[in-house]
Formats: structure tokens, C-alpha cells, sequence
């Protein structure tokens, strides 16, 4: 531990950038012919492809071709110091940023600073949920859902009891926005395509699959029409999809929800429970929030101003899931585009001939959305332009594949995907001991 807090030697521009996700990294990216000097801090030592995850989660592809390395892509970046640590503190007054791993900590001085921490699940207020029900924002959810989900249908080999294996094949998702969709999507095919066949003692196709959501439509921001193909593609699959559905209770073995309409409620049971209902930005934005004097909205994202700067504070900006900004969705784009245009104004400042204007307001330019809802079906959304089925699932895999990083990986993700066309098959369905151990280890501590 240091007293003093650290910068660069050199004397140039120090830029602290929290967080290595779209926003952070493009941030970091853009700034590689400027003259600064940029730490990067991120408390995972990999960048992860989140729209990707569901397809670990579910054997798909592998942990390492949605994760590289940070280290690794930052190789040939001569101006950026990589720091694996958790930021644990910010203080504007002192311009300095407070990073922590294991026995690790030290505090670093800026000049600018950005905050791209991005958002984690929320189960708005109910957070007892979270041990029965875990999101899927991390790896390791990705791989702990995986183990959960593989390890259900294992189990229910293993039992005579017709009441237990109904529990066992029991899967209950509540959200349906893209996540929620593709996660039950494919735990759909694993049930009727990928693992039919495959156990001795029962035919995975009489898996039960809900999927909740208290809205009135499957994938809002898609619009009703797109909404309602999802949802008519899953309902085709065996998926129960029930709408207005407002989760009241999350138990080991139960999911009690209320019908919105008819009051009405009903207590599902079933071993597997997944959340993807809801997302609250990082602490640190409410952190940087307070000291600035600024507002975080109810779930945590910060108001921030047109140029992306926080407050009064001109050194000190925002980007991707934690702001709050002209309703700006939490997507992908808004933080690969707030990270470039971030680049810009850093840019603008530390070049002194650059008649750039350095406090430019962030136009943020829709690419559109797209989920997948089952094998050969997606959903897009692109402008005014709605269209599903075959056409968009090439879309998205076209789409995808250019944004999975590295070679190696698109080529990975490409046989992989190739397998589970051709033969059924998924390369991905382990569970290690280590993942085991922990999962019976978890569950009797949440009987
Ligand atoms: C399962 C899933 C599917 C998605 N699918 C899509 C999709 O199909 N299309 C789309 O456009 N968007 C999708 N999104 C949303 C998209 O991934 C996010 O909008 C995007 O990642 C936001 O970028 P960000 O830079 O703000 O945060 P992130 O990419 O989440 O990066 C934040 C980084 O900050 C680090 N961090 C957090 N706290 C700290 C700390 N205290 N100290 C150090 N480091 C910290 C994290 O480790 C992480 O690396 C999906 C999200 C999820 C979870």
C-alpha cells in the first residue's frame, strides 16, 4: 500500500478508465495515438461479450471465446497500464481512484477520469431472490446457470420418484427482454433437440420451461408484433409463457407470481430458477452521483450531462449502462459509441492545436436490436424495419460472429455453432467436480 497516490511517470495526460467492458475498452482504444497515459482498471481480467453469454450458459461455446483477455488486446497499446483490481473508491475532490485485489490496493491520481462499470442484476428490493434465482451478467453466472441447468437433468436420472423428476425438469425464467428469450429458447432445445435421447430413465422433452414476465409482452422493446412472434415461436417449442405475471416470491423449490389482471396467484415449482428481470447500475455511479450533485434514478444510472461529463466536473465522464440520458436503452452500442465519443473529447483537450469542440453533445446513433428465439428464428428491429424467422437468425449469427474478438474464437464459435446445426450435439455441456461440489453444496444450505 502506497500513501502517495500514483501516476505515471512522464508528466502526460493521465486518464483513469474504470472498467474494460464496451464502454471502457473503446474508451481506451480510441485514445492509442493520443498523448496521454491511460490506466485501466477492471476487477475481471477478461472483457466480456455479454449478448453472447446465454450460448455458455447453455453449452454452446466456450467461456474463453466470449472472454479474451484484456492484456492480451491491449498487447500492442504502448500508452495503457491494465490493473486487475476492483475499484473500491472514487474521490472527485482529490481527483483519485482507489483499486483493490486480495492484499492489493492502491490509489491513483487523474486528470480525467471515466467511469464505465457498467450494470449488474436487480430484483428490485427482493435480493433474497438472488440465491435461489441467479442472474446471468458474469462467467461465472454464465457457467453456474450451466452447472444448475445440466445439473437438473442429471439428477433426474438418478430418481424414481415421478414428483421429484417433475421438480428436477422443472425450469422457471422471469424476464422476458432478449436475455430472458434466449436463455429459454435454448434451454427449450436442449429439452427437445440436444439431450432427447441421451438419459436412460426419461426423455427430456417433458421438461416444463416457464417464462414470466409482468409486462404484457414478450421482448418490449421490440414492439408488439415482433413480441408477439417470440412468443408464439417458444409457445410452439413447449414454453408456457405467462405475461402480466408479477413475481411476488422466490423460494429454494418455488416461484409464486400474481396475474396482474385477476389478482390471482400461483406457485410454480421447480428446481431451476433464472432472473433476468432486471438491471441497477454499479454502486460507483451513485458514488460519483453524491459527490457530484448530481441524481441516480432508481436504478443507480446517473444523470448525466449532453457531452457525457458529470456535474460540474469537466475531467469527469460516464458511459454506457450506468447513465442516465435522453432514455438511452442499456445496449451494447450506447456504450461502444459514449466510449469513442469520450475518446474524442480527451482527445480535443490534451491536443493543444485541436480546435475540436470539447464539450460536443453525444449523438448516439441506432444500429437496432435483435434476439434469437430459437434455432433458425430471430427477432430484428432496425429503425422502422421489423422482420423474424430464418432471415433474421442469419442476421444476428452474421452480426455476431463479426463482433466476436480474435481469429481464433470467431472460427471457435463458427464450429461450434457448425456441430450443434449439423448433429444436435453442444461441445460445452461439462460440469466440473469443482462447480458440483459447490452447486450440492448450495443447495443444501437453500433447502
Ligand atoms: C446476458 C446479456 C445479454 C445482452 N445482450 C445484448 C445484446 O444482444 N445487444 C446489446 O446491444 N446489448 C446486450 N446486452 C447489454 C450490453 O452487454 C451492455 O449494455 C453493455 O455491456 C454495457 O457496456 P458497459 O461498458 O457499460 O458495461 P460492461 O460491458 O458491463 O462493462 C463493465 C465493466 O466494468 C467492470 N467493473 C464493474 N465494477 C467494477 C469495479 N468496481 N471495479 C473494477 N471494474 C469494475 C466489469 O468487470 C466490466 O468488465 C446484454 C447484457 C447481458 C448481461
Amino acid at each position: 500500500m502506497t500513501d502517495t497516490p500514483y501516476r505515471p511517470n512522464g508528466g502526460r495526460h493521465h486518464v483513469v478508465v474504470v472498467g474494460a467492458g464496451f464502454g471502457g475498452l473503446n474508451t481506451v482504444q480510441k485514445l492509442k495515438n493520443a498523448d496521454v497515459e491511460i490506466t485501466l482498471i477492471d476487477k475481471k481480467n477478461h472483457h466480456l461479450f455479454q449478448p453472447m453469454l446465454y450460448q455458455v450458459a447453455t453449452g454452446m461455446i466456450s467461456a474463453g471465446e466470449v472472454a479474451p483477455s484484456t492484456r492480451q488486446l491491449l498487447r500492442d497499446q504502448d500508452n495503457v497500464h491494465f490493473v486487475n483490481a476492483e475499484v473500491t473508491d472514487i474521490n472527485l475532490a482529490d481527483q483519485t481512484v482507489t483499486a483493490e485485489q486480495d492484499e492489493f490496493s492502491r490509489t491513483y491520481a487523474y486528470d480525467s477520469l471515466v467511469v464505465a462499470a457498467g450494470s449488474g442484476q436487480s430484483y428490485f428490493g427482493n435480493d433474497h431472490f438472488a440465491e435461489f434465482a441467479p442472474g446471468m451478467k458474469t462467467l461465472d453466472d454464465a457457467l453456474e446457470l450451466r452447472s444448475r441447468i445440466i445439473s437438473a437433468f442429471e439428477k433426474a436420472e438418478l430418481t424414481d420418484d415421478p414428483a421429484e423428476r417433475e421438480r428436477l425438469l422443472t425450469f422457471i425464467i422471469v424476464g422476458a427482454g432478449p436475455t430472458g428469450v434466449e436463455l429459454t429458447g435454448q434451454i427449450a432445445e436442449l429439452a427437445n433437440r440436444t439431450l432427447n435421447d441421451v438419459y436412460s430413465n426419461y426423455g427430456t422433452t417433458s421438461a416444463k420451461i416457464y417464462l414470466l414476465d409482468g409486462a404484457p409482452q414478450v421482448l418490449p422493446p421490440f414492439g408488439k408484433r415482433l413480441g408477439r412472434k417470440a412468443q408464439r415461436t417458444l409457445e410452439k417449442e413447449g414454453v408456457q409463457v405467462h405475461l402480466n405475471a408479477m413475481v411476488t416470491d422466490v423460494t429454494a423449490d418455488t416461484v409464486t407470481y400474481k396475474d396482474m389482471k385477476t389478482e390471482e396467484e400461483t406457485t410454480l415449482t421447480g428446481a431451476t430458477k433464472i432472473w433476468s428481470a432486471g438491471v441497477a447500475a454499479s454502486p460507483l455511479g451513485k458514488m460519483v452521483a453524491e459527490q457530484a450533485g448530481v441524481e441516480a434514478d432508481r436504478a443507480g444510472r446517473v444523470s448525466v450531462n449532453e457531452d457525457l461529463t458529470v456535474g460540474e466536473h469537466n475531467n469527469v465522464y460516464m458511459v454506457g449502462d450506468m447513465i442516465s440520458l435522453n432514455r438511452l436503452p442499456g445496449l451494447a452500442q450506447v456504450a461502444i459509441q459514449g466510449g469513442a465519443h469520450v475518446a474524442k473529447l480527451i482527445q480535443a483537450k490534451v491536443d493543444e492545436e485541436s480546435t475540436a469542440n470539447e464539450k460536443e453533445a453525444f449523438d448516439y446513433f441506432d444500429k437496432g436490436s435483435m434476439a434469437i428465439v430459437k434455432r433458425f428464428n430471430a427477432v430484428v428491429k432496425l429503425g422502422k424495419t421489423e422482420f423474424g424467422g430464418f432471415a433474421g437468425w442469419v442476421a444476428w449469427l452474421g452480426l455476431h460472429l463479426t463482433y466476436v474478438i480474435g481469429l481464433r474464437s470467431r472460427l471457435a464459435v463458427l464450429v461450434n455453432w457448425a456441430t450443434n446445426i449439423l448433429s444436435r450435439d453442444r461441445g460445452n455441456l461439462e460440469i466440473t467436480t469443482q462447480q458440483r461440489i459447490a452447486r450440492n453444496i448450495i443447495n443444501k444450505n437453500e433447502k
